[in-house]
């Protein structure tokens, strides 16, 4: 049986993705980002992975997610990014030997209601105008006396997140770097600010502990420069299959709300992959495919099963043909702007009907 969709993980490219960044921030520590499966590359086998080419942590957005790469035995320091939600929540995460990323008052009422002997272990996050989660800056003062009331916990370190890395010309990623500075001025523990966009744009960011995500899947997240200018390899590669070729005469229209007319007789494939797959319908006219090696474009609406593609000048074209929709060559967070999105969305979007498979390491 041939799977009708198929994404090839490439193992190897996030190892490679890994030293890239370990060599642009050779003194800081690096918490990587599996959150949504590993962007939704597979959590377990993305994070053995890592924790086999020697990750220093792993992050995540909740506690299933940890607990999925526990019972898969990862062993590497886990980062709970949303921190804990209740007070089972934060035993569990104790139990499991998880960092707990703490923003908010209530929060600490909840760790301390744990056992005296709980093993805790934790972050604390400052909102430096993200305006998403985290304490304010002046509450620096206060925390640093919560630490001094609780010398058995075990502090990681103060965390802020960006809110316009990617911009490499917008003055609030400096304003950013500079409120975490000053709040956290002579006060102890180790400093985290950057996720991708931030290490690869931002010298200054890269401080004890980097968290990329993105540029780990080899994914470039800075408009105008490429993943592969950045040294980085793309990690998936998505393919569906030629299931028809078909010959219309000009005027013809192709697919629901006959979006595309065919300009002229021409030949139109159809592809065995929509957005039950994770095909967004979002993309447009035009967006490039490979087959064959050649460059083909959508002709039509994406539909639940299939898409129609304009295949002229690829007379070769077969039935069965693999069709590339995202990887080498063609890199997803160039694609994704055809549906008006970002590569993490046409990441997170796959769904179970796509098969998966693992090349370039052990899973
Ligand atoms: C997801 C996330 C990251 C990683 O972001 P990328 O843009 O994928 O590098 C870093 N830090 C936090 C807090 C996150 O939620």
């Amino acid at each position: 049986m041939i799977p009708r969709v198929t994404a090839t993980i490439d193992l190897s490219a996030i190892r490679s993705n890994l030293a890239t960044l370990r060599r642009l921030a050779p003194r800081s520590r690096i918490m990587a980002a599996v959150k949504a499966g590993a962007y939704g590359h597979g959590a377990v086998p993305v994070a053995r992975a890592l924790a086999g080419a020697g990750i220093d942590a792993l992050a995540v957005a909740c506690l299933e997610e940890a607990m999925q790469l526990r019972q898969a035995h990862v062993q590497a320091p886990i980062a709970l990014l949303e921190g804990v939600i209740s007070s089972e929540e934060a035993a569990l995460a104790v139990y499991e030997r998880l960092q707990i990323v703490v923003h908010d008052h209530w929060q600490i009422e909840l760790l301390e209601r744990l056992p005296g002997s709980a093993r805790l272990s934790l972050w604390f996050k400052i909102d430096t105008g993200m305006h998403r989660l985290g304490f304010p800056v002046a509450d620096v003062p206060r925390l640093v006396e919560v630490l001094r009331r609780h010398p058995g916990w075990s502090f990681a370190g103060w965390m802020t997140h960006l809110a316009c890395a990617d911009e490499p010309d917008n003055p609030f990623t400096r304003e950013q770097i500079e409120r975490f500075g000053r709040a956290l001025d002579g006060v102890p523990g180790a400093r985290s600010i950057a996720n991708s966009a931030g290490m690869l744009a931002w010298p200054e960011a890269r401080v004890d502990w980097v968290r990329p995500g993105l540029a780990l899947y080899g994914c470039s997240p800075l408009p105008g420069r490429s993943a592969e200018a950045l040294g980085l390899r793309p990690a998936m590669r998505l393919e569906g299959r030629v299931l028809a070729v078909r010959e219309y005469a000009a005027g013809e229209s192709i697919g629901y709300g006959r979006t595309f007319v065919c300009p002229e007789r021409m030949p139109v494939a159809v592809v065995s992959v929509g957005y039950a797959d994770g095909m967004h319908r979002a993309f447009r006219n035009g967006t490039p495919v490979r087959v064959r090696g050649r460059t083909a474009y959508l002709a039509g609406r994406v539909s639940m099963d299939m898409v129609t593609i304009d295949v002229r000048g690829i007379d070769d074209i077969a039935v069965g043909d693999p069709v590339l929709l995202w990887g080498e060559g063609l890199p997803a967070e160039e694609i994704a702007g055809y549906a008006g999105t970002l590569s993490y969305e046409l990441f997170c979007g796959l769904t179970q009907r796509v098969r998966f498979n693992y090349v370039g390491g052990a899973i």
